[in-house]
């Protein structure tokens, strides 16, 4: 049983076919996606497709355009478990711009706190400590800090934080290093598809099982059991 818990199906250039496969496969997929009003369109795009997720997410780097969808946002919130993309993210050095990311990003996750059983796939892409303290370590429901790009030291702050590794991050040094300083039971698998490529073309859910086997190698056991310690955590995570 695979997992893909951030993927943005609607925006492959081939969705139709894309749906059919996750579903001939039998894949769990997490549709991520970049701003509140396209929620509506998702879940209709999926509605036949019971593998895939729609998640009601909202981008940080592009909070001066979608801040405004923070109501929408909160008026959707109790249609679905799944949230994301949401988060942080320093690229840019403005503070202004900063902080009104912040005032978004806490009002969602307070909004999912209240909720208590939201599953959240957070970006934190150079805002890893700014992230991790909102969080804080006992967050009610389940974060996972997808493509998670800080320090090892951060990797082990972040208590009971579920971490999505995808296939970019196995063929990097540094993503190998972070993903060696992860609790293997709190790790879970994306593609960040069509965004993150493989062999030259954009990342598919079935790519999962390339996370899969390096996850074997490392870990010393059969691609089987690398694929059913991920499930576990998976389904403790309420993906399941
Ligand atoms: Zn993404």
């Amino acid at each position: 049983m695979l997992f893909d818990t951030h993927c943005h199906v609607n925006l492959y250039p081939d969705v139709p076919r894309l749906i059919r496969e996750i579903e001939e496969q039998a894949i769990e997929v997490s549709l991520v996606t970049t701003e509140p009003e396209l929620f509506p369109d998702c879940v209709q795009l999926v509605a036949h497709a019971p593998h895939i997720h729609p998640a009601l997410g909202l981008l940080p780097h592009e909070i001066h355009r979608l801040a405004p969808q923070v109501e929408c946002f909160l008026e959707f919130l109790p249609q679905t478990r799944f949230v994301g993309e949401v988060g942080l993210d320093y690229v840019t050095e403005d503070d202004a711009e900063r902080r009104l990311q912040r005032s978004v990003f806490e009002r969602i996750l307070s909004a999912c706190a209240e909720a208590g059983d939201k599953i959240i796939s957070i970006h934190s892409r150079r805002a890893a400590d700014a992230v991790i303290e909102r969080v804080g370590r006992n967050f009610p429901g389940t974060v996972i800090l997808h493509w998670f790009s800080g320090s090892p030291k951060n990797v082990t702050s972040a208590e009971n934080c579920y971490f999505s590794v995808n296939p970019a991050m196995i063929k990097s040094r540094s993503g190998k290093k972070l993903i060696r300083a992860m609790d293997p039971a709190f790790i879970l698998t994306e593609t960040d598809g069509p965004f993150v490529e493989v062999a030259g073309r954009p990342a598919r859910p079935s790519d999962i099982r390339q996370v899969i086997n390096f996850f074997s190698r490392d870990w010393g056991c059969s691609h089987a059991e690398a694929e059913a310690r991920v499930a576990a955590n998976a389904i403790r995570a309420g993906l399941g």
